[in-house]
């Protein structure tokens, strides 16, 4: 039996060909300067250029501490990761980007922490690399997140963490169709910690992440985490009830005494435009309820969360040469 290596480092890979060559040539180093027992697992998730091609060969290069999983599709980034914490055997998990927006010399950081005592440690991007608007929308999200559910963490979005075994146990046998590991991972936690990481410019490719995922991601972060929008609608209809009901009184005593303001509600009231915004207000909120019907209709599916083609890894017992 091999023993089981000591750190999994788990990386989803989807058309990252032009990052592939210098994300092998800084992680493997990176690693063996650790000085400990490690495997890094990909995910391939149906990449359409050459990068399963090009994670073959990294396996041919280093069978002995490489895994590559190949979905049969595109599953997306959450989906990748789950099968990577499904098929890793390292007594501490780590995940990064392919992209190496995530220097991989930053590892020690977590592990430093890890070794204090602590089962889950996120990264902090300090200084973040991005585009101003997707460092606002992140300011913006993080703090939603902060109020409506009972996830501490300052940067939700990076991607550079470290989670001790069972955590990452137990995020694989989360049956959720859709959702946000670091935020699962982090219920699971009993003594988690924040380490600040560099953060780095992707260096080649773009971001699979449009305005439109971005947005979807999001709503599948706080949808999936809580259940306050919901209790939100319940409260807007209260208060909309009630400030209907006091405007009432209000406008029935004020025809039978006030007479002489005769006229000054009609500058103020507008029934129209009132009634837009609360249609509006009422869409929003069917979406909403939308959004969790959605979710409890693909989790009574159960379809499997992705397909995978093929494994690449050495088989668990070395054939005996006779
Ligand atoms: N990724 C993936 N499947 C997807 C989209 C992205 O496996 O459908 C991977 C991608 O290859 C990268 C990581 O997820 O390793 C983060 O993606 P990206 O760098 O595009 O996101 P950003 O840094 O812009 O948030
Ligand atoms: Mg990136």
């Amino acid at each position: 039996m091999q023993e089981p290596p000591q750190l999994s480092v788990v990386i989803p890979v989807y058309n990252e060909e032009a990052s592939l060559p210098d994300l092998f040539a800084r992680l493997y180093p990176a690693l063996d300067a650790l000085g400990l027992s490690y495997e890094v697992v990909f995910i391939n998730d149906g990449s359409r250029d050459r990068s399963a091609a090009l994670l073959r060969e990294q396996w041919e290069r280093r069978p002995d501490a490489t895994r590559v999983v190949l979905f049969n599709a595109n599953y997306g980034q959450h989906p990748a990761i789950v099968a990577g914490f499904e098929h890793c055997r390292g007594e501490r998990v780590v995940t990064m980007d392919a992209d190496l927006q995530n220097p991989p010399e930053e590892i020690a950081k977590l592990l430093a922490a890890m070794d204090a005592g602590h089962d889950y440690v996120g990264g902090v991007r300090r200084q973040r690399e991005d585009s101003w608007f997707r460092r606002l929308a992140s300011k913006a999200m993080n703090r939603l997140r902060e109020r409506i559910t009972r996830i501490r963490m300052t940067d939700q979005g990076c991607m550079l963490r470290a989670y001790s075994r069972e955590i990452a146990a137990a995020v694989a046998a989360s049956r959720e169709v859709s959702t946000f590991i670091p935020a699962l991972a982090y219920t699971f936690a009993s003594n988690p910690a924040e380490v600040d990481v560099a953060h780095a410019e992707r260096a080649a490719g773009k971001s699979h992440y449009p305005l439109y995922k971005l947005i979807r991601l999001n709503f599948d972060l706080i949808t999936g985490f809580s259940l306050v929008p919901l209790q939100l609608f319940s409260m807007f209809g209260m208060f909309v009830s009630a400030a209907a009901l006091a405007t009432y009184i209000g406008v029935i005593g004020y025809r039978l005494f006030f007479a002489p303001w005769e006229g000054m509600a009609e500058v103020f009231w507008d029934r129209d435009i009132l009634a837009f915004f609360l249609i509006g207000m009422l869409l929003f909120g069917l979406g909403l309820i939308g959004e969790y019907v959605g979710r409890i209709y693909q989790q009574v599916r159960a379809r499997p969360r992705y397909m995978i083609r093929a494994v690449l890894e050495r088989p668990a017992e070395e054939p005996v040469e006779r």
